[in-house]
């Protein structure tokens, strides 16, 4: 990757965006060595962790890239480019859209009746409003087109994205025995350029967005609910959660032969 930082114009949780220089339709995501849950209310900061996720999204995104789905993502990623990617420049969407294959996390919370592990098919979009303050409130459909979030195409579109996002994820994992439990994912509109205002998978996809349970099996979990469900941060609980991401991170390269 050969484009320098420019000004920071934005910083996440786990991640800090820059300016591209001499690129105004470009930008540059940087992932940091931060682990958070819990809409933050917990932080660890676990080393190399910035350059497995940056590893695991920007292998993730040539591979959906490849499917034909449309993302930010141009390049960058690798070792060479310290925990760097180079992106297309758009106007985030303030949406967390999740598409569940099996029940588990908040779907099992909020609906008390369904039996964790159950198999939902077709599979389920929720929409989720970004909003941190009050934990990232579900929203309806309706509620996104009356609040002027996005137009009725734009929310279809983003389900059938995300639907198709699963999909070519699932089947990957699915390779290699592993259960796409479910996945969070979040869209912006390109700006500038001939495809202004087209909806594209932007944000990161890494072990942070998704469950997988190889096998099948929810107590051999390999993403960040490792670290949601540690009792405590102590160093032993934090080796564990590296060493799941660095699998992870090992298993998506495999993503790019098929
Ligand atoms: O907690 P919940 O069951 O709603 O999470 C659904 C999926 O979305 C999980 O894979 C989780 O890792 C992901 N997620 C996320 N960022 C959030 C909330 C959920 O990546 N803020």
């Amino acid at each position: 990757m050969q484009q320098s930082k420019g000004a920071e114009i934005a910083r996440g949780k786990t991640k800090v965006l820059y300016e591209c220089a001499g690129e105004p339709e470009r930008l540059i995501v940087e992932q940091m060595d931060a682990i958070t849950a819990g809409d933050g209310a917990r932080r660890d900061v676990i080393s190399g962790k910035g350059r497995l996720a940056a590893l695991t999204t920007s292998r993730v995104f040539r591979f959906l890239n490849r499917r034909g789905l449309p993302t930010h993502y141009l390049g960058g990623g690798e070792d060479v480019d310290h925990n760097a990617m180079l992106v297309r420049r758009c106007a985030m969407i303030p949406l967390e859209v999740v598409v569940r294959r099996v029940v588990a996390g908040s779907y099992a919370r909020r609906n008390p009746g369904v039996p964790r592990g159950t198999r939902l098919e077709p599979h389920v979009v929720e929409f989720f409003l970004k909003d941190d303050e009050h934990h990232d409130p579900m929203i309806a459909v309706d509620e996104i087109v009356a609040r002027g979030i996005a137009s009725p195409q734009e929310v279809e579109r983003l389900g059938a994205l995300a639907r198709a996002t699963f999909d070519a994820l699932e089947e990957a994992w699915q390779d290699r025995n592993v259960t796409l439990v479910d996945l969070k994912v979040e869209f912006g509109r390109l700006t500038g350029g001939e495809r202004n205002g087209q909806l594209v998978l932007a944000d990161v996809v890494d072990n942070d967005s998704w469950r997988i349970w190889p096998q099948g099996r929810e107590e051999t979990m390999l993403d960040k609910q490792i670290y949601r469900n540690l009792a405590q941060s102590d160093a032993e609980g934090l080796a564990r959660v590296k060493r799941a991401y660095e699998e992870v991170a090992e298993a998506v390269a495999g993503f790019d032969s098929r």
